[in-house]
């Protein structure tokens, strides 16, 4: 479905402003990362830990495009800090509940803006010793970054825009979203 359609397809949800990446680009993308951490870890203890809430829906559909044996894990944090903009201090509110040492470790992140909660969550992540600690992340906004952090991988990088959409919240909707959309704040 190209753009314009999707634009008047948005499930009643009102504020979008415009579609930046279509369910196609968005599918192809996470299938051929899928491909990629496939043949990088084959053979490999392999964990993916999808940070909540909002990346729970890329970390499955990444999960699910890697056809090797692999286990999944989830933690949620909460940033601390004024409205949306994280300052750098985390809080776990729901821990992996793994011991993680014996496992090559990816993160499944749905988008980094400042940079400050991914720096915390790996720094703390690396403190149990994985195997290996990469991170994967569907969105980048390297624009807003106030920390020196880079992804292993980032499958889009976008401009400084607030956005919606496979996974990612406003106001808790528009999650649903097959695409990734800017809302109109
Ligand atoms: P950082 O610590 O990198 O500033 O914060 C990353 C978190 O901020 C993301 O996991 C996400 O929850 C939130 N965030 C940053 N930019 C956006 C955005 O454009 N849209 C939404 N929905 N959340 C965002």
């Amino acid at each position: 479905m190209n753009s314009e359609a999707q634009i008047t397809d948005c499930f009643g949800y009102e504020c979008i402003k415009k579609v930046l990446i279509s369910e196609d680009e968005i599918k192809a993308a996470v299938a051929a990362e899928g491909r990629r951490i496939t043949e990088e870890y084959r053979g490999k203890p392999l964990m993916i830990v999808g940070l909540l809430k909002g990346s729970f829906i890329f970390a499955a559909d990444l999960f699910r495009a890697v056809k090797i044996p692999c286990e999944m894990g989830f933690m949620a944090v909460s940033s601390y800090g004024s409205g949306s903009v994280s300052k750098g201090s985390v809080d776990i509110t729901m821990d992996i509940g793994r011991d993680i040492s014996g496992y090559h470790v990816i993160i499944a992140e749905d988008i980094i803006d400042t940079g400050h909660t991914l720096a915390e969550v790996c720094r703390i992540l690396r403190q149990r010793s994985p195997l290996s600690l990469k991170v994967v992340t569907l969105l980048d906004k390297p624009e807003r970054r106030e920390v020196d952090f880079k992804a292993d991988v980032s499958l889009f990088t976008i401009p400084d825009a607030f956005v919606v959409g496979c996974g990612l919240d406003y106001g808790e909707k528009y999650r649903n979203l097959p695409f990734i959309a800017e809302v109109e704040l």
